[in-house]
């Protein structure tokens, strides 16, 4: 929500468009909330959001995509509970 006029905000009041480029940046990259640091946990999530790093074989293989998600997240990840 946006604090002065209540409406719902449609993307991240944080995100940046760099100057000249098709690039993106975050604000508080280093403060981010853990949302966003987790993101993305699953391929379906990928598909659902439309994410642009997604690709065909991701989408017929997803077993294998969540797995190499896995791995490229683990250091982004909080560790798992005692007992998973
Ligand atoms: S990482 Fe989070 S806080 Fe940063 S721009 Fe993206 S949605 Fe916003």
């Amino acid at each position: 929500m946006d604090p002065e006029t209540g409406k719902q905000l449609t993307i991240c009041p944080w995100l940046r468009k760099a100057p000249n480029q098709n690039k993106y940046t975050c604000d508080i990259y280093y403060d981010r909330p853990d949302d966003c640091r987790h993101y993305p946990t699953s391929i379906n999530e990928m598909i659902r959001d439309e994410c642009e790093m997604i690709e065909i074989k991701d989408v017929t293989n997803q077993k294998q995509a969540q797995k190499i998600l896995d791995k490229l997240m683990a250091d982004s990840r909080p560790p798992l509970e005692k007992g998973h």
